[in-house]
């Protein structure tokens, strides 16, 4: 498959061979067929590319740019990534499993974002705040006004998990670059091609040599990108286990660090639920992307007047969804991303049945796919918050019905996690609803819905073990900056 370059990281405004010629073969997780041979970043390669964010941000252009500069830069890379977006999407299927029915939304999403950051370019992000009489140290009184404005953090080092490897990708470049920062960018193993692409549209959008690098590799790049002293702050999309790690290994360097990690949201469906709108927000929210999405709600914690009818409704929809061949339009769900991953999801369903859940639909590899890390989705019923089903992320096509009496009980259960991402509440009592969303413990909730979308203006991170700060949105961009105060003896 490789388009030219493809076989090396982006290093200083260059395309640049590993010099140890290592490389990684990335497997089509639907033909188990190997789709090309990823470079493996080195040691000398990873040095090099910090020190060329590094050069870049003390000493290059791209800080110190009028905003109105950065955005035009940011700009073309937008028109080059659009550009490329048939290669991306094809990308997302092949590398990531992705159905065609979900690449071009997994393309548009983050491309609104990198249109936001642009657009917050041409707003003033200065306060200014109302003058005060003080004392002056040295004695007599000063009239002082006090400027506060934002500075991008410096060196980012940036760590991308393999799920939406093009979205969290642009979710990363597009508010670090627009706040004047540098990059190290480094995907998952399992998905550097899509990465290595936004490489060749940076390349042709002119940013100035060293302000986006990108290398590939795996834990061992990452922890060297993670923990060097040149590394002012560590922007990081993965697991919980995996970004306590990156916390441990920034530590010694005091680096600020931003990490969006794991999920197990809960979903709230009130015996006064519209079934037309919680029935299809269920079934997304476990098959989507075959389950790999952080933001999932994969315990329907779901009144126990309405469970069985509620359970029998999930049967019937995700009955005659086609699980399949990702590049096929026809399919719903497609496959998880290696073989590891679906050993991982096999021994949950095992240990989920011999707990005593009843298992309702699934279960199992679908018949006939012998080719491809498949698996059918699969619902439980009867289990307990409790257990490692509801307690843990499995990142599958898994969902488990937990049955509840009260509400108080409802959003007891949903906070009954190490996680606190996302959630929904059902209910046509919307205020009821409300109240409850506001009582579960998460960054994120929604209420009587389950959308792809957001406002551009809306940030996203997690609580507890979810995550530590905020991504997208002003917030999102501001992750990106530390405030300096200003105070100056008014004239
Ligand atoms: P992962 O944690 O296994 O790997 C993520 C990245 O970390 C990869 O690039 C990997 O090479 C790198 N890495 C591994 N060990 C490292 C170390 N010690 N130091 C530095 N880097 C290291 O995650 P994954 O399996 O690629 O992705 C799935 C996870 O990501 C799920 O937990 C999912 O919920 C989470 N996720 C979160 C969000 C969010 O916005 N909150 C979005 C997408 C995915």
């Amino acid at each position: 498959m490789a388009a030219p370059l493809m076989d090396r990281f982006y290093i200083g405004g260059e395309f640049v061979r590993p010099a140890a010629g290592a490389t990684d073969a990335v497997v089509n997780p639907a033909t188990e067929a190997v789709i090309g041979d990823a470079p493996v970043g080195g040691l000398a390669e990873i040095e090099q590319a910090i020190a060329a964010a590094r050069e870049a941000f003390d000493r290059g252009p791209w800080p110190r740019m009028a905003p109105a500069e950065r955005a035009a830069a940011l700009e073309r890379f937008h028109a080059e990534l659009i550009a490329r977006r048939a290669v991306f999407e094809q990308l997302l299927v092949i590398e990531a499993g992705c159905t065609t029915q979900l690449s071009s939304f997994m393309f548009d999403y983050p491309m609104k974002h990198l249109r936001f950051a642009i657009q917050m370019l041409g707003r003033e992000h200065v306060q200014i705040f109302p003058p005060v009489i003080a004392p002056n140290m040295g004695g007599g009184l000063s009239v002082l006004t006090t400027v506060v404005e934002r500075e991008p953090i410096g060196v980012v080092a940036a760590i991308t998990a393999y799920n939406f490897p093009f979205s969290i990708a642009i979710f990363k470049i597009a508010a670090a670059l627009a706040m004047g920062n540098t990059m190290v960018l480094k995907p998952s193993p399992f998905t550097p091609f899509v990465t290595l692409a936004i490489a060749q549209a940076a390349h042709a959008a002119g940013f100035p040599p060293g302000v986006l690098n990108i290398i590939t590799g795996g834990a061992a790049e990452g922890a060297v990108l993670t923990s060097d002293p040149r590394v002012d702050m560590v922007s990081f999309t993965g697991s919980d286990g995996v970004g306590s790690a990156i916390m441990a290994q920034a530590a010694p360097t005091l680096k600020r660090t931003l990490l969006e990690l794991g999920g197990k949201s809960a979903m709230i469906v009130r015996a006064d639920a519209d079934m037309a709108k919680a029935v299809p927000a269920g079934v997304m929210s476990f098959t989507m992307h075959c389950g790999q999405g952080c933001a999932l709600n994969t315990r329907h914690i779901v009144h126990n007047s309405i469970r069985k009818a509620y359970v029998a409704a999930l049967k019937a929809a995700v009955g005659v969804m086609s699980v399949g061949d990702p590049a096929d339009p026809a399919t719903a769900v497609g496959p998880l991303i290696r073989a590891s991953a679906r050993d991982r999801v096999e021994r949950y369903v095992e240990e989920a049945k011999a707990s005593g859940a009843t298992l309702a639909f699934g279960g199992r590899r679908p018949p006939g796919l012998d080719v491809g890390y498949y698996f059918e989705p699969t619902v439980f019923d009867d289990v307990a918050n409790t257990s490692a089903l509801s307690q843990d992320e499995i990142f599958g096509p898994v969902a488990a019905v937990i049955g509840f009496d009260t509400d108080e009980e409802a959003v007891a259960l949903a906070n009954a996690s190490p996680f606190g991402l996302s959630g929904a509440v059902f209910s046509r009592d919307v205020g009821r609803a409300y109240e409850m969303a506001r009582q579960v413990r998460t960054g994120g909730i929604q209420v009587n819905c389950v959308p792809l979308d957001m406002s551009a203006f809306s940030s996203m991170g997690g609580v507890k073990r979810s995550g530590i700060g905020r991504e997208l949105g002003l917030d999102g961009l501001y992750a990106y900056t530390s405030q300096k105060s200003i105070t100056m003896e008014a004239g």
